[in-house]
């Protein structure tokens, strides 16, 4: 063969070779971890790794696999085989394996693994008998059976659950070990006719067939709703395919010496410093997760089985010194020996992720530039959002306590399904959502909702991963808790909540409320504080806010905003008198008239100012001139018009004339930004006045030096920024001659019209600086808007034509071309230009990111996400550095 596509993890074999992400790339994260210990001696089950390019291949070639790759397969089996003394399809002793994916990054519940493979109706006999443990082969063979028709074949697992409770049920038992071989054996019958009824085809017995299925299974479910949902989330491509590992089965399920569990080096909630994980005896595969019985903490093991404990902790502590991170560990124990099945760079929390980045560095295991690479931007977003206030909380009584297994404080009204809390999220409503336990198909409904609150399942259980990954507010296992689906509501505490009930939990403590607790804002201090401290140190962009309200302006202040990038004017006008003046003032017929107006409107325009810029101090404050459309400002229901005219005092007539006027067929490429003051320049003056005299204001009776920075938007042509310019120029000139003061201030324009980034060269001869207005540019260069791409976008993601949302993600092929061709020209027509970017994508990390390469001097977010933008640019230049440095 050409191309080498399957690689050994065997005890000396030709593992693949490379650095981690090398190997990653090839192996897929849980392949290349199982090569790492493999290689480094630990015990682990051995096994062969089929690559992510074979995953690729199998796409390409039309979703098949190709007979070379089938026969190097089965010569892999033949070397495990040789390895275990077993072989693959034999009566007597049959070499059992299971078959995982694994993707370059972990996706959690996303893949799903088939265990015990090989089995079948004749090798189940052999099995028993030969290890003389009957209970346990068809345990093997109906989870077998159970996945490989869930996996394989879609067939609902809820049809064998339902039979696994109804056996139990029938034998009055309570658990799932409590069940006899003998029922065993009846479930796998049960089981395989369930099969046969949903597939019209029996079960197949040839292991050749079950493993290529298997493996087949494995690429498909790379594609899967779900994988699809979760790469969205959290951007990974499609185009990296997944790994298939297929490794021999150590079994957990073979008694009481025997089990499975998960375990962390550190604790994933809180970052301490302690080995933190949980362990079933006598289960097997995910059973832990799936919340089957309730486990073990890890602890229990050392008086269980203290060897066994022993040398997991040495191997834990082995596998964190060869990562230099926190681990996430899984293992097996057969028969009193422990394997190892899986490491993996934990998922964390928010809090836990800066704690560990922060330990790590004093412990001296890592720099404090590696820990600035360590968290997740997006994450911090957890910690900047409301707390419980403090004496809310504690007036309110808890009616009941699970698991703290993902911090946060979450207050919503109760839903119990995933599809509710998507439809109730969406129209607006905060819910919390209820459930047994979740799965994989629940993560939009995780996502939408405010918290999660579930019945079963420890620190480890589906929602608790899920709900850290997420930054969302959860806990689990809250087992007291009696839910009534059909009905709608659940008992907890002597208290019955229905659906639409407000209940308030909280994540930290895992305390549940049956009231609604107020929250309040977050702030950065601690291990939080550090952290950004690091990040400040190697940043080259800085990083400003959007903000119009000085409430806005404060907050970002606080996540350590160094300037305001955009303020927008138009937000002012809405209010109470305001709106009035503004309304004369469209309908005014006269320039004098206009004026008029406009003069009410000054005084308001000017205070707001004087606010900003008392807030920001000497730091800049960016104002973008009006910008909407003029028929946003006025009404559009008949007893409103009816109204407003007797108010503004004209006729509804008129003020009707007025609106018909100003209709537009697609106002957003109408007569809005420059435009309006080209035609009305008085507007430009008005609100010159207004910046010009609050920074004169301010500088006065503060002693700092404001320098306002002017900025005039929807440019397309260099004329038309030099007449709006010239306006601006000539009133703020008159303003600071009369005060007597000295004064600078700045003109720049958004550039958000292809055409002015085309033109930029010219353009930045009449401009100080341009921002990036990357909403407007994005629209204008896809040819389609925001507010509409919603109702097809869906489609251009299923049919994998754009992977993310242009407006969450800067598409740096098209509209980000534009930004660097006209930064560049920009720059070579005005040295002095600075450059920035306005738009939502300025607090997108992989967006932050292009505007470092891209040689901004800054980027401009909402406030929530200025530390993200921080950390985000950090994360950029470091990445920047080290690429100059391997040059
Ligand atoms: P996930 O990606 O969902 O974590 P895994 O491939 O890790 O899926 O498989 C889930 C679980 O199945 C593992 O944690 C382990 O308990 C069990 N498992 C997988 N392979 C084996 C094996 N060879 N022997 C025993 N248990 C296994
Ligand atoms: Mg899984
Ligand atoms: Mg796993």
């Amino acid at each position: 063969m050409s191309h080498k596509f399957l690689y050994y993890f065997t005890e000396g074999s030709e593992a693949f070779h490379g650095d981690m992400t090398q190997m990653r790339n090839i192996l897929g994260g849980k392949g290349a971890g199982l090569a790492e210990m493999t290689a480094a001696g630990m015990p682990v089950p051995p096994g062969f790794t089929i690559s992510t390019e074979a995953c690729t291949l199998y796409y390409k070639e039309g979703r098949q696999i190709n007979e070379e790759i089938q026969k190097d397969i089965f010569e892999h089996m033949k070397g495990l085989e040789k390895i275990t003394g077993k072989t693959f399809g034999d009566i007597n002793n049959p070499l059992l394996v299971s078959v995982r994916s694994g993707a370059r990054q972990s996706m959690p519940g996303m893949m799903d693994t088939i265990l015990n493979l090989g089995l079948n109706d004749a090798s189940v006999e052999g099995l028993a008998k030969k290890t003389g443990n009957p209970r346990f082969a068809y345990d093997s063979y109906r989870r077998f059976v159970q996945m490989f028709a869930d996996v394989v074949m879609g067939v609902p697992k809820s049809l064998f659950e339902e039979e696994i409770d109804k056996m139990k049920a029938a034998k009055g038992v309570k658990n799932d070990i409590d069940l006899t071989a003998e029922d065993l054996k009846k479930l796998v019958e049960i089981f395989k006719k369930i099969y046969e009824d949903h597939e019209h085809k029996p079960f197949p017995q040839d292991p050749k067939e079950q493993l290529i299925e298997a493996v087949k299974a494995v690429f498909r479910s790379w594609d899967n709703p779900r994988a699809n949902v979760y790469r969205k989330m959290n951007e990974i491509p499609y185009e990296w395919g997944t790994a298939v590992n297929v490794q021999t089965m150590a079994f957990g399920n073979s008694g009481n010496r025997s089990g499975t569990g998960v375990a962390f080096t550190r604790n994933p909630a809180t970052g301490e410093k302690e080995l933190f994980g949980e362990y079933l005896i006598n289960a097997q595969g995910e059973d832990v997760v799936a919340g089957i019985r309730t486990p073990s903490p890890i602890s229990h093991l050392k008086e269980q089985m203290p060897d066994v404990y022993e040398q997991f902790v040495q191997i834990a502590q082995r596998l964190e010194n060869h990562f230099k991170d926190m681990q996430d560990m899984e293992f097996t124990i057969e028969d009193g020996h422990l394997y190892m099945l899986q490491t993996r760079n934990g998922k964390r929390t928010a809090t836990a992720a800066l704690k560990i980045a922060c330990d790590l560095v004093d412990e001296g295991m890592i720099d404090e530039e590696e820990a600035v690479l360590r968290v997740d931007p997006k994450q911090l977003d957890a910690l900047l959002h409301p707390q419980f206030d403090a004496d809310a909380l504690k007036k309110a009584t808890p009616i009941g306590r699970g698991l703290a297994a993902s911090p946060g404080a979450a207050c919503g009204k109760v839903v119990f399904t995933a599809d509710d809390a998507k439809e109730w999220a969406a129209r607006g409503e905060k819910v919390v959502l209820v459930r047994l336990e979740t799965s994989p198909e629940d993560i939009e409904g995780m996502a939408a909702a405010q918290g999660i609150l579930t019945v079963r399942g420890g620190m480890t259980s589906h929602a608790a991963v899920v709900a850290r990954g997420m930054g969302a507010c959860c806990v689990a296992g809250c087992g007291e808790i009696v839910v009534d689906y059909e009905k709608k509501q659940f008992t907890l505490g002597g208290k019955t909540i229905k659906e639409g009930d407000y209940i308030s939990i909280d994540g930290s403590t895992g305390y549940v409320y049956d009231v609604a607790i107020p929250t309040v804002p977050a702030t950065i201090s601690g291990n939080f504080g550090r952290y950004m401290a690091w990040a400040d140190k190697v940043r080259k962009l800085k990083v400003f806010t959007n903000a119009d309200t000085p409430r806005d302006a404060k907050q970002a202040s606080d996540f350590g905003a160094e300037g305001i990038g955009l303020c927008r004017t138009e937000h002012m006008f809405f209010e109470g008198e305001r709106i009035k003046a503004m309304r004369e003032m469209i309908v005014a017929e006269t320039t004098e008239e206009r004026k008029k107006a406009l003069a009410k409107i000054l005084p308001y325009q000017q205070g707001d100012f004087e606010a900003l810029f008392e807030i920001m101090g000497e730091r800049p404050v960016t104002i973008r001139f009006l910008d909407p459309p003029l028929h946003e400002f006025l009404p559009t229901k008949e007893e409103d018009i009816k109204e407003i005219a007797e108010e503004i005092g004209v006729t509804v007539e008129k003020l009707k004339n007025v609106i018909a006027g100003l209709h537009e067929f697609n106002p957003m490429m109408g007569h809005r930004g420059c435009r309006l003051s080209v035609t009305y320049p008085e507007i430009a003056e008005m609100q010159t006045t207004a910046v010009i005299n609050a920074a004169i204001n301010v500088t006065k009776k503060t002693g700092k030096k404001i320098e306002p920075r002017i900025m005039i938007p929807l440019v397309g042509e260099a004329k038309e920024l030099k007449y709006v310019k010239d306006v601006v120029v000539a009133t703020a000139d008159k303003i600071i001659k009369e005060a007597g003061i000295d004064m600078k201030y700045e003109v720049g324009t958004m550039i958000e019209i292809p055409r002015a980034a085309l033109t930029a060269g010219e353009i930045a001869k009449e401009a100080d600086f341009f921002s990036y207005g990357t909403n407007d540019l994005t629209q204008m260069t896809f040819g389609f808007s925001r507010d509409d791409a919603g109702k097809f976008l869906d489609a251009y993601y299923d049919k994998k034509i754009y992977e993310s949302d242009p407006f969450q993600h800067l598409d740096q092929k098209g509209v980000g071309r534009l930004v660097k061709l006209s930064a560049q020209e920009g720059k070579a027509a005005n040295p002095n230009l600075h450059l920035g970017i306005c738009g939502e994508h300025g607090g997108d990390p992989t967006s932050v990111e292009f505007c470092h390469f891209a040689g901004l001097d800054y980027v401009s977010c909402s406030p929530f996400r200025v530390p993200i933008a921080r950390l985000a640019a950090a994360q950029a230049a470091i990445k920047d550095k080290r690429a100059k440095a391997a040059k």
